[in-house]
């Protein structure tokens, strides 16, 4: 399998934050129309650079000083987009978490307007890339914040023909502590929002297994810490297999902020041999540098995966969108279609 191989590989990507996606591309054009003394270069990891969670969150916030008006938020989404579709993702869901920005007047609704309306231009240009959106929830927020997201979601969920499908749990895994917002994942799933999780990315058991058996979530991101040698316990375990939560599996976001010592050790291994539904994402492209491309790629070589393997990875991550079976059906189709040209040439 070449690298071309991965290209053409139809794709499904699941966690994606759309800020931290932003290419290096974007952000120069962002910066150079700024008065600001970020150099584009300075706001990613390079190729084999790692840092601690506390240097990532903080990259983060420098990132949010850069898109911190519409017209940034609506470039970052339209670019991300076109750059996923170019890789052959056919299906994405993006996730951000809705902002306001009083020095530009940039508020939670007019900065979900402005994501959804870049979504909406997208889908007018018809690209092969059908586009969702998560909602996402921050663990330094309140619960009172976190119920005006849900709020948000199902309204804006209606007047987007359904382009919002659920809500997400994101953050600095180590600040304050997820319990706080089950009220508020309750409030989503009364409306029939899906959702996905980030957790167990360090080692809490206990708040693992409170929002697991609270809300038996719908997708787990990360899930680095769910296993006993990794901090987690057995019981956390056999609840996420029993109930078959698929996990959002980001290799390089692990390797570079330090959550997984090594690709060889990655968590990837343990459910994959399990048969446990995995996906392979890039969480945060822009940042990582990196692409599903490349994702996927690593993942064949680290653990020797054929490509009829591969195939099977990115054709099974279909069963865990966050759509409809008649979406699921279309995508299945497509990727049929793909299949034989695909695996034939390599
Ligand atoms: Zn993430």
């Amino acid at each position: 399998m070449d690298a071309d191989f991965f290209r053409k590989l139809p794709k499904v990507e699941l966690h994606a934050h759309i800020n931290g996606s932003i290419s290096v591309s974007t952000m120069s054009q962002l910066v150079a129309g700024m008065s600001t003394s970020y150099n584009p270069d300075s706001l990613k990891f390079k190729k084999g650079e790692t840092g601690t969670l506390k240097e990532v969150f903080k990259l983060f916030r420098q990132i949010h000083d850069v898109i911190n008006n519409e017209k940034a938020v609506y470039k970052v989404t339209y670019d991300v987009i076109h750059e996923f579709a170019e890789e052959n993702v056919k299906y994405i869901e993006l996730r951000t978490t809705p902002r306001e920005e009083p020095s530009t007047g940039m508020t939670t609704i007019s900065y979900v307007e402005t994501v959804l309306r870049a979504i909406d231009d997208c889908a007018k240009e018809n690209l092969d890339i059908i586009v969702k959106l998560l909602l996402a929830v921050d663990r330094r927020q309140s619960l009172q914040v976190a119920m005006d997201t849900v709020q948000l979601a199902v309204k804006y969920r209606e007047k987007s023909n359904g382009v919002i499908v659920g809500i997400d749990l994101s953050g600095d895994p180590k600040v304050g502590n997820a319990d706080i917002f089950i009220p508020a994942f309750k409030e989503a799933q009364k409306h029939g929002l899906k959702l996905a999780l980030h957790l167990a990315e360090v080692p809490a058991p206990e708040e693992t297994i409170t929002l697991l058996r609270e809300i038996i979530p719908d997708r787990i991101g990360h899930g680095t810490c769910l296993q006993p040698d990794a901090g987690g316990t057995k019981d956390i375990v056999e609840f996420v297999e029993s109930h078959r939560i698929p996990l959002e599996l980001c290799l390089s976001s692990n390797i570079i902020n330090m959550t997984v010592p090594g690709y060889d050790n990655h968590h990837f291994k343990f459910w994959y041999d399990l048969e446990h539904p995995c996906i392979i994402c890039t969480d945060d492209k822009g940042v990582f540098s990196t692409s599903i491309t490349e994702e996927y790629s690593i993942a064949a070589d680290t653990f020797q995966l054929s490509s009829d393997q591969v195939w099977q990875l990115s054709y099974n991550s279909i069963d865990s969108i966050f759509s409809d079976e008649t979406t699921k059906q279309l995508l299945r189709e497509k990727w049929k279609t793909l299949k034989e040209n695909l695996l034939l040439k390599s």
